[in-house]
């Protein structure tokens, strides 16, 4: 696969897809600029050497083509202050708009065409589509990590159409990463896995199995593993049909002597909500009109304990309902063990999605190793599929 470096882009016009699905609050200002600071060393290297850059995105889910709270132009004023150059608008993808402001496009120049996603061939990976797409530049870089594992029509159908074509800078630096935490961990190597459902995660847990040393599992699918040891967990999150499959993946823990850690206790709720009464119980001792939305203070202790004597740290997915404050303490705990051991030298990789926001929220983004831009890519590439968005740069 080529790589953004192979390149010189003096007078080229790059089309360039990256990943601006940012968050907006209810008045369409961006809350996490993340994915924007990201890719300004890509946008950068090719204006740098005299290209210019036609910027393509998505943002958010549209269901009913254009609407404004998924339009681009709502994060052209945090592009502009990041990059210190004008970013015009293109007001379409496709169509006259678009194709007048690419031909007119000067060297140093930089459109941001309207969210590929209010067109519906995107997500179909509609050739017709991605044809018009690609007429609009002369080499295509793709740095859209985050949706690297969609054969949608502008992270890969539309790269068919070019004989040049790369990977931008945040594409390799995923890829660096995870491999080296895949191939070459710096031990003992401990992944932190948690989150809402197993089913979502089982490919990463077996694979994790052949990796780590430690497997810490905590948050909503913890309580299958309990529940499938004959513990009480209430009205906590469960999936029966996964129950076989946990102790399964115990005994597998167990021949492969990797150190499978559950949650010795929970913070458990009368309610769903924030506002719920709580108390703290025994894993295993909830009773049945209780439910358990985080990791007590012994499993905080006894993770703390694993995580900083750890040389190799990958974290997927939040401990508890992190979403409410008041269940958010194991989340914030495992955030600032991952952080002090990489303050001693350890490497740490945030698997993106919700573990991704819990560490920006907590301002932590620069205290870890690598924080990833893709949640569901980075797991897909791990678990050792095969990324579309990436195949297809290597034809
Ligand atoms: P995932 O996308 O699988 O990483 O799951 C993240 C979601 O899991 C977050 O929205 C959390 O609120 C949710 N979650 C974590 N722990 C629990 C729990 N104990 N009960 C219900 N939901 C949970």
């Amino acid at each position: 696969m080529r790589n953004i470096d192979d390149y010189n882009f003096r007078n080229r016009k790059a089309l360039l897809r990256v990943d601006f699905n940012v968050p907006l609050n209810n008045e369409l200002i961006v809350t996490d600029e993340t994915r924007i600071i990201a890719a300004i060393p890509t946008i950068k290297k090719i204006i740098n050497e005299g290209g210019s850059v036609i910027l393509m995105s998505h943002l958010g889910r549209p269901e009913k083509g254009p609407e404004d709270k998924f339009s681009l132009r709502h994060i052209i004023p945090n592009l502009q202050e990041r990059l210190g150059i004008e970013v015009k608008f293109a007001g379409d993808c496709i169509g006259s708009l678009a194709s007048e402001l690419s031909k007119a496009l000067g060297t140093g120049e930089i459109i941001l065409l309207e969210n590929v996603r209010f067109y519906q061939e995107e997500t179909q990976g509609d050739q017709d589509f991605a044809i018009k797409l690609a007429k609009l530049g002369y080499i295509y870089v793709n740095d859209a990590f985050g949706t690297a594992h969609r054969a949608h029509a502008s992270t890969t159908i539309v790269a068919q159409f070019f004989e040049d074509k790369c990977a931008g800078y945040i594409m390799g630096n995923e890829l660096a990463y995870a491999n080296k935490v895949l191939e070459d961990p710096n031990r003992p190597f401990t992944a932190i896995v948690g989150g809402a459902k197993i089913s979502d995660k089982i490919m990463i847990i077996e694979k994790l199995l052949d990796k780590v040393d430690n497997l810490i599992i905590g948050g909503g699918m913890s309580y299958t593993f309990i529940k499938a040891q004959g513990g009480a967990i209430g009205k906590s999150l469960c999936e029966d049909n996964r129950k076989a499959y946990t102790l399964e993946l115990i005994e597998k823990a167990k021949v492969k002597n990797v150190n499978l850690c559950l949650p010795l206790d929970n913070v458990i709720a009368d309610d769903f909500s924030n506002n719920a009464k709580r108390q703290i119980v025994k894993s295993g001792e909830i009773p049945y009109d209780w439910e358990g939305l985080d990791i007590g203070p012994q499993s905080i202790y006894a993770f703390e304990n694993i995580i900083k004597k750890s040389k190799t740290i990958l974290w997927n997915g939040p401990m508890g309902v992190f979403e409410f404050h008041n269940f958010a303490v194991g989340t914030e705990a495992i955030a600032e063990a991952v952080v002090s051991a990489t303050q001693n030298g350890s490497f740490s990789l945030i698997g993106g999605g919700d573990s991704a926001a819990a560490i920006n929220n907590l301002g932590f983004g620069n205290k870890v190793s690598y924080v990833s831009t893709g949640g569901g890519a980075l797991l897909e590439y791990m678990e050792g599929k095969t990324l579309p968005g990436l195949a297809i740069l290597e034809n």
